[in-house]
């Protein structure tokens, strides 16, 4: 866990935090005041967009998988239209613009504060070119993607190619 402003002093009297046990879990509590800090997850988008039966992937350039592959995605603003946010990233990653179209499924791992909104997106514009945080941008064969940052992934486009060839 990262430890920042929000987590080392109270916000209703800026005491600093303990770490107790609470509700079943570690969370940061104010031993003057009380207060107890709730985290919550955060909600990140995976966007799979497919050209020719291959699938979009980027290389990325920032610290978390830095050199690995990933569909376009990122984190959603507060008070961002979700699918907005997906549509955003893909533009921000690869200069392609799309509309979405499914969403795929929600997924989340116990102990891991991300869950990702994954959608499935048709390609109406823009030009292929890596955006700032990516290396390189490319599509791959489903069957044989590059090596993932994240290896849920894999599990996203195996979930989309089901859906898929079930409603074909
Ligand atoms: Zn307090």
């Amino acid at each position: 866990m990262t430890t920042t402003g929000s987590d080392k002093f109270c916000a209703s009297c800026a005491t600093p935090l303990e770490m107790r046990q609470q509700d079943g879990q570690p969370r940061p509590v104010c031993p003057a005041c009380g207060r107890i800090v709730y985290f919550d997850p955060k909600l990140a988008t995976a966007t799979i967009i497919e050209r020719n039966g291959l699938t979009l992937m980027v290389r990325r350039a920032v610290l978390t998988g830095y050199g690995l592959w990933s569909m376009p995605g990122g984190y959603v603003d507060r008070g961002e239209v979700v699918e907005n946010a997906a549509a955003r990233e893909v533009q921000e990653e690869t200069g392609l613009l799309v509309k979405v179209q499914h969403l795929i499924g929600i997924f989340s791992d116990a102990d891991n504060p991300v869950v990702v909104a994954a959608y499935s997106a048709q390609e109406t514009g823009g030009l292929l070119a890596p955006g700032p945080e990516c290396l390189e941008v490319g599509f791959f064969p489903p069957t044989d993607l590059p090596p993932l940052a994240f290896p849920r992934d894999a599990e996203i486009i195996a979930r989309w190619r089901a859906i898929r060839d079930s409603t074909a």
